[in-house]
């Protein structure tokens, strides 16, 4: 099995190291590629900053979906790869564009300065995107000749943060990165800590993602080709089988697949990801998405996003267009819930009547039938742009859909 980790934390505080000795303790670097490793583990210290995640929008909306294909790979019973290397824009857009996936993040904080500004940030930002599990790394140990009051103490200050988010019961491991403390080995200078090397620590973890997730195909596009007409579209999670029967949502058709064409092929089933061709005994209209009938898309009328506002202001009541799949229809702000601070992730007011730019809120949106999907369920159909006047504005996630 490999799992996608990132690792998050203050300037300084010890990433770029701490991913060095994960390397070098655990001997799984290819011959030759050393240079190659420290000139991304260089990269890495690039910071990880929500000025990236704006970035990582502004190319979101330039429809640009660059994969980035780097990965560090590490290993202890499973294999690690450390996604977003090299910078941590890529890193947010592959997250948002559904490239890639972090299924685990450790915060690398250091018990010498304690919970910084990008300490909060980056607990809200791994929170935001979808990311359930979190290893806390305290990190040089060795300053304070590993003295267990200071570990227990930061323990106390970044549990109380991430509870703040929703977080809980997340694993702290004193390590020392520099000193190899408790990555691979268990040190002989914390005998008062009995807990999992780092790790042990990620082994121990089994993605939730694992479940196959219900079909959901998008509907872009439909052809004639010869006497056949095709419609093209994307898997966007699950599996589509010929034969399968379909309903697609807002508009309610029910389809059969009769065959998949993968250009110029005939296949027989398709996966998440797929850019593909269906030809069904029906026409169904672009935008549409469809699934299985033991778990359809369901259309929804409103929705509670978090949004960051890239431009402008948003004002209780203003009307947006919304786009996510190949849809984009109108909605309107029913309610501003709660305004968030994007850089700490504090809550700043409750019901505030505007929101200005770079700020994160919570909003209830009224829109069009459309379907969307909770982020934390599907997240490729978790995701949304705000579009004003043909301009996008800003970007968000679903928390909740009603119907
Ligand atoms: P990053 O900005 O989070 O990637 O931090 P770096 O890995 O570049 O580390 C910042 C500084 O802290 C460097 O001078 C490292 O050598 C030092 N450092 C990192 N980890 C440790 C540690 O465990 N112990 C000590 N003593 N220094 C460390």
């Amino acid at each position: 099995m490999t799992m996608s980790v990132v690792i998050v934390g203050h300037i300084d505080h010890g990433k770029s190291t701490l991913i060095g000795r994960l390397l070098y303790d655990s001997e799984a670097l290819p011959e030759g590629r050393l240079a190659e490793m420290q000139r991304l583990i260089e990269e890495y210290k690039k910071r990880f900053e929500f000025a990236y995640f704006l970035d990582s929008f502004e190319e979101e909306f330039k429809e640009e979906r660059t994969i980035d294909t780097t990965r560090i790979l590490f290993k202890g019973k499973n294999y690690f790869t450390v996604v977003d290397v090299p910078g941590h824009q890529e890193f947010i857009k592959n997250m948002l564009t559904g490239a890639s996936h972090a299924q685990v993040a450790i915060l690398v904080v250091s018990c010498v300065d304690g919970i910084q500004e990008q300490t909060r940030r980056h607990a809200f930002l791994v929170n935001m995107l979808g990311i359930k599990e979190i290893i806390v790394a305290i990190n040089k140990l060795d300053m304070v000749d590993y003295d267990e009051p200071t570990f227990d103490r930061l323990r106390d200050d970044v549990s109380g943060l991430l509870a703040s988010l929703g977080y809980g019961d997340n694993l702290f491991v004193p390590v020392s990165a520099m000193e190899g403390d408790n990555i691979y080995l268990r040190s002989q200078n914390t005998p008062w800590y009995t807990g999992p090397t780092l790790i042990e620590a990620l082994d121990a973890i089994v993605p939730a993602e694992i479940v196959e997730k219900p079909l959901r195909f998008v509907a872009q596009d439909v052809y004639d080709i010869g006497a056949e007409k095709i419609t093209a579209g994307r898997v966007e999670s699950g599996v589509l089988r010929q034969g399968d029967e379909l309903v697609f949502q807002p508009s309610g058709i029910r389809v059969r697949v009769e065959s998949l064409r993968s250009f110029p092929d005939e296949i027989q089933e398709a996966n998440a990801g797929d850019s593909i061709g269906i030809v069904v005994d029906g026409e169904i209209p672009r935008g549409n998405v469809g699934g299985h009938a033991d778990s359809p898309p369901l259309a929804s009328h409103s929705l509670l996003g978090e949004v960051v506002l890239l431009e402008g202001k948003l004002r209780q009541h203003d009307r947006f267009e919304i786009k996510c799949g190949a849809r984009r229809v109108p909605c309107q702000v029913e309610t501003i819930r709660e305004e968030i601070n994007s850089e700490t992730g504090e809550v700043t007011a409750t019901n505030p009547t505007e929101i200005g730019v770079n700020q994160a809120a919570t909003i209830i949106f009224r829109t069009e039938p459309m379907v969307v999907e909770r982020f934390a369920d599907i997240p490729e159909l978790g995701r949304f742009i705000l579009a004003r006047d043909g301009k996008n504005v800003g970007a968000g996630i679903v928390l909740e859909t009603t119907q």
